[in-house]
């Protein structure tokens, strides 16, 4: 039987952290209201008998130790997500109570059986214990084991009191027979409990999946270009928030038709796969994103980037992709690119389309002006960049 998280099962994965979780909501909201009952529980006894009469002191003390679990059940709320080992201990902490609580009633019930003061409550308490054991079965399934001691110490010192001679064997027998019932009620609610959390947890991961499809492109890896726009629109309302700058450079592959015609669509499809590996190794950084735009179209959106920083980059990748082989079997066939590079600028770029419009227009620009090269969308940054020392518009390089 699963007996949940274990102390030494630190550090938790995600779908053990998720589960974990998910016991300890259903721990929480169970146990504030199930403290309740013990109190009318023994109210009962105190108003029905006269308990307080013959023994005042017992009757303040049982009163107070069960008032006192009933709020500690409500007060102690559990430790934020991130605190592990304190939720652990809270749910530990938790199931103390449980079996204090449970412990607690079973001795009470010992004693209105034995005690001829308490005789007036002994039918309801029998009743009351069958009903308190047939809850915590279903109630507090999330443990097996635990589960079990509770309604152990709750129920089974008395029933085997009145097995005893002088006491009502039918009664025993009955209440032997039913906690054969609660204890199947208690495999069974553990079992329905467990297949709840592999259920939630299998749907999650499918949810997980689906989404991870529906934002990457199937050839490549790459974000596709859904998830591209959703970036760009939040890249954008970041890096107007901060004043932090944010670049754009757009890729497309010069004369990819000549190679599908050339090597045929499979050759064609192994190029774009290594033309997005390498994307990756060069543009690797934590906030940078490549993307598939389409056929033989990319994109890097650069958070923390100028125009100048990113144009630099840019050329760099294209250097390293002219120089690396996409198929083995296929040593001299290489790949040259064009790029568009712009910064944003928030003074000019009204909305995501706009500023993609004018690195487009750059990417478009390197185009006309004879491909394997990285054209700046504002003519400073082209500036910048030809006086770093690269080449300008008649040669490959950035214009
Ligand atoms: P340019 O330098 O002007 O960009 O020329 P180009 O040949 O690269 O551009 P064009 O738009 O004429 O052709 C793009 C080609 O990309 C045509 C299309 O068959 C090919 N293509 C688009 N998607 C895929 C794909 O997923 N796999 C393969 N193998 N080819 C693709
Ligand atoms: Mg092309
Ligand atoms: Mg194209």
């Amino acid at each position: 039987m699963d007996q949940g998280v274990g102390w030494n099962s630190s550090p938790l994965s995600a779908p053990s952290l998720r589960r974990f979780a998910q016991e300890i909501d259903d721990t929480r909201r169970r146990v504030v209201i199930g403290g309740t009952f013990y109190v009318l529980g023994w109210l009962l006894v105190a108003i029905f008998t006269p308990v307080h009469v013959h023994y005042p002191l017992a009757t303040w003390l049982v009163s107070g130790y069960f008032v006192g679990l009933a709020i500690a059940r409500v007060l102690l709320r559990p430790p934020p997500e991130v605190e592990t080992a304190r939720r652990l201990a809270w749910l530990n902490l938790q199931w103390v109570i449980i079996q204090a609580s449970a412990g607690a009633w079973g001795a009470v019930l010992l004693w209105t059986l034995l005690d001829p003061v308490l005789l007036p409550a002994r039918m309801a308490l029998l009743v009351g214990t069958a009903g308190f054991a047939t809850a915590i079965a279903h109630t507090y399934c999330m443990r097996f084991w635990a589960s079990l001691v509770a309604i152990s110490v709750m129920y089974v010192p008395g029933t085997m009191l009145m097995w005893m001679p002088g006491h009502d064997r039918a009664v025993a027998f009955t209440l032997t027979v039913y906690l054969g019932y609660v204890l199947s009620s208690l495999v069974r609610s553990h079992r329905e409990y467990q297949n709840r959390l592999d259920g939630d947890e299998a749907l999650r991961q499918q949810r997980d999946q689906f989404e991870h499809l529906s934002r990457t492109d199937w050839l490549t890896g790459l974000a596709n270009r859904r998830h591209f726009v959703h970036a760009l629109e939040a890249a954008i309302a970041q890096a107007g928030a901060n004043v932090r700058p944010l670049a754009l450079l757009v890729l497309d592959v010069d004369h990819f038709k000549t190679i599908n015609d050339r090597h045929g669509h499979t050759v064609g499809d192994r190029c774009l796969a290594g033309f997005a590996d390498q994307m990756r190794h060069v543009f690797a950084g934590r906030e940078e994103l490549c993307a598939r735009l389409g056929g033989e179209e990319f994109a890097v959106l650069m958070p923390g980037f100028d125009e100048t920083a990113a144009g630099a980059r840019a050329d760099a990748f294209r250097i390293g992709l002219a120089a690396a082989t996409m198929v083995p079997e296929l040593p001299e066939l290489r790949l040259r690119v064009s790029i568009g590079v712009g910064g944003f600028d928030p003074a000019r770029h009204q909305s995501a389309d706009h500023f993609f419009g004018d690195v487009d227009r750059a990417l478009y620009m390197a185009k006309a002006q004879g491909r394997d090269r990285v054209c700046a969308a504002a003519a400073e940054a082209t500036d910048a960049l030809a006086s770093a020392g690269i080449v300008g518009p008649t040669r490959p390089g950035i214009c």
